[in-house]
């Protein structure tokens, strides 16, 4: 079976074709600039780049380009598009109505629409890439697998927020979560290597990357996570403030005379780790500065360590037992220091990494000590992967 994972930007397009039969993928792609001029696509297949540049007006047409790229005589690797057994998309917010990935359907669509209050700039584009597919591939059929869903699980007292309990029934807010298929591809991948029914895992899956999240999974449910309402709320990431006492919005926000929509842009975009170091959202780059002196660069580093750490414990103390300390995403795979400071402190509790097995990136490892209380782990995320499995799932049941 060859299923399409589709993930839309509001300009932006990310696609990879699987072949199912043995995982593999078999090529992959990103379309830049859709509605901008300079508009491109980009396919890699192996070592190879084929490039086109043309202008695509919407989403519907940087689709068309990526269906004529898949075929491509030359650069292609499907003779025609009918060899496409399913289209998977990403999608952001599904609220409280999507607990799981779904086949589209007309309530779909509607929990779609519903929960682009809570996220303006992503549902829409993903149900622009969605239209695109059912116009151009009127009888494949398309899969939503939802950001929030896995986080469906928690319990009210880790979604609730401490304010008027109108506020959570009239107008839905309350913490949704961010990440899940990133933290639910981990879960599976866990219990797989630990030898455990993903039922009896209990784990603290760390995403670090330019987003970042943290996951406390319980029986291998989510049961409680750093993101919020949208995904603003917890750890300090590349431009996003992470949690803030409210009261300092609000400060600003009059003091400043900042209206909410630029409150939230100098939130989302010019915050983080960005914002504390003006140096870069970047942790390459804030290492780099940190280590030549830069103090800045090194309080931001300390901030994200410190909440990590926060963010950890308190999950660990929040599920009782816990098998493992997960790491993934950008910082969580590839930061070999980053992953040493933040487990440093942990000793005491008879948590100890070894500083020999830490020195990996990628992949799937054990590093931690062999007397560890807890094991630490690194994984390496797939969320495409887990996007493409869901879809399969679902549209072999529907046969
Ligand atoms: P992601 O959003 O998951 O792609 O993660 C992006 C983040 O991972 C960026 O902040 C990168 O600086 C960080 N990252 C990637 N490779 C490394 C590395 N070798 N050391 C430190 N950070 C890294």
């Amino acid at each position: 079976m060859k299923i399409l994972v589709i993930n839309c930007g509001s300009s932006s397009l990310k696609y990879q074709l699987f072949d199912m039969d043995n995982e593999e993928v078999m090529v992959k792609g990103l379309v830049e600039r859709i509605g901008i001029e300079g508009s491109r696509l980009i396919q890699e297949k192996g070592d190879d780049e084929y490039i086109i540049k043309e202008a695509m007006k919407d989403h519907t047409e940087a689709v068309s380009y990526v269906f004529d790229a898949l075929v491509d005589e030359e650069n292609g690797v499907i003779k025609n598009l009918e060899e496409i057994d399913a289209v998977g998309h990403r999608f952001v917010h599904g609220g409280e109505k999507i607990t799981k990935s779904s086949l589209i359907t007309d309530e779909v669509k509607e929990a779609i629409e519903e929960y682009t209050k809570f996220a303006p700039l992503h549902n829409p584009a993903n149900l622009m890439g969605l239209k695109a597919c059912e116009k151009l591939l009127p009888n494949v059929p398309n899969v939503a697998v939802f950001d929030t869903a896995f986080h469906q699980t928690m319990p009210a007292k880790t979604y609730l927020y401490g304010i008027d309990y109108k506020y959570y029934e009239e107008d839905g807010i309350r913490k949704y979560g961010f990440h899940g298929t990133s933290h639910n591809f981990i879960t599976n991948k866990t219990a797989e290597l630990l030898g455990k029914e993903k039922e009896d895992l209990n784990i603290i899956s760390a995403h670090l990357g330019n987003g970042s999240s943290i996951t406390a999974v319980k029986n291998g449910k989510s049961f409680d996570t750093s993101m919020g309402l949208t995904p603003l709320e917890g750890l300090i990431m590349g431009t996003r403030s992470g949690d803030i006492d409210p009261a300092a919005i609000t400060y600003l926000m009059e003091n400043k005379n900042i209206g909410p929509k630029d409150m939230e842009n100098i939130l989302n975009k010019e915050s983080g780790v960005l914002g504390v170091s003006g140096v870069s959202s970047d942790f390459r780059d804030l290492e780099a500065a940190a280590e030549k002196g830069n103090e800045r660069a090194q309080y931001a580093l300390d901030i994200f360590i410190t909440r990590v750490k926060r963010y950890i414990a308190g999950y660990m103390a929040e599920i009782g037992s816990v098998d493992a300390i997960v790491f993934t995403g950008g910082i969580g795979e590839n930061s070999i220091g980053m992953r040493a400071d933040i487990m440093d402190g942990f000793q005491q509790f008879g948590i100890k990494i070894d500083q020999d097995k830490n020195n990996v990136r990628g992949g799937a490892h054990v590093i931690s000590t062999d007397d560890s209380k807890v094991k630490i782990m690194v994984v390496a995320t797939n969320e495409e992967l887990m996007i493409a499995r869901d879809t399969q799932a679902l549209v072999e049941l529907d046969k």
